[in-house]
């Protein structure tokens, strides 16, 4: 079961609900290969059929904009596989192209990061929710 982290912002109206970790139908990284895009999906796709994976871990996780001060929800996907070889996705930062830095959601202090729509540091969050 996933969680939802909703954060508000306390200046203006924005609220935004990152949809973390994994739900039900995610005991396989081939049932959700829709939650990566483009090349990520094409080289995750490719190990999949065509490798031997060794160890992987994927879920909804945190990431942040250094240069912006933003938060993102992105697909992390990290494969181990033909005895050595590791891939992980790598995310950018959809208005800078910083690439983002993944966040510890356990140790997240809100006033560090801007909000999307007045760029105040005012969000705080906001209530808990579960997904599947
Ligand atoms: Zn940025
Ligand atoms: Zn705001």
């Amino acid at each position: 079961m996933g969680h939802g982290l909703c954060v508000e912002c306390k200046n203006c109206d924005y609220g935004e609900s990152f949809m973390l970790g994994v739900g039900m139908q995610y005991n396989s990284l081939m049932n959700v290969i829709s939650c990566l895009k483009g090349a990520a999906r094409n080289k995750v796709v490719d190990i999949l059929e065509n490798h031997h994976v060794m160890d992987g871990e994927f879920e909804h996780r945190l990431y942040a904009c250094p240069n912006c001060n933003t938060l993102h929800e992105r697909f992390y996907v990290h494969l181990e596989y033909d005895d050595g070889k590791a891939f992980e996705v790598a995310f950018r930062c959809g208005k800078c192209r910083t690439p983002l830095e993944v966040v510890d959601e356990n140790v997240l202090v809100l006033e560090r990061y801007a909000c999307k729509s007045c760029g105040k540091r005012e969000l705080e969050r906001g209530a808990e929710m579960l997904w599947d």
